[in-house]
């Protein structure tokens, strides 16, 4: 039994698996003052009124903190351009382009022409960039 892990998104996933711990920390944290709060609400309601406030700020931090976690893990996954292959026939010059395939390279023959029947072959990877000037985070 043996799985592979992608490394790609190792370190977005190491951030967010600590900042997850931190959240669910606050967010127990929060729930108990809440109970407090209830348990406090018949003998001291001052100071049950305290822990509620306390309960729902942390509440409200540790979903406002998940939130942003994984607006910028999306974006990470969103500023990794996806690799595009050009497959062009020799003959009739019949050009097409799909998703990078494993085992793509140049000059590689690959499935027959659709217009001619002919075999086609890869002409170019490249790497789709859209935004220019920017490039991706890399946190490693
Ligand atoms: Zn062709």
């Amino acid at each position: 039994m043996s799985r592979s892990k992608s490394n790609t998104s190792s370190a977005a996933t190491r951030i967010s698996s600590f900042v997850l711990i931190i959240i669910f920390i606050t967010l127990a944290l929060a729930l108990a003052a809440l109970i407090l709060a209830i348990y406090l609400y018949n003998t001291e309601p001052t100071i049950a009124v305290y822990w509620l406030l306390l309960g729902f700020i942390g509440l409200a931090l540790s979903t406002y903190v998940l939130f942003q976690t994984r607006q910028r893990i999306l974006r990470l996954r969103i500023e990794t351009p996806p690799i595009t292959t050009t497959i062009e026939c020799r003959k009739c010059g019949f050009k097409s382009i799909r998703e990078f395939q494993r085992g793509d390279y140049v000059f590689k023959e690959v499935e027959p022409c659709q217009k001619c029947n002919e075999k086609m072959i890869i002409t170019a990877i490249y790497r789709e960039v859209r935004e220019k000037g920017k490039k991706p985070p890399f946190p490693y």
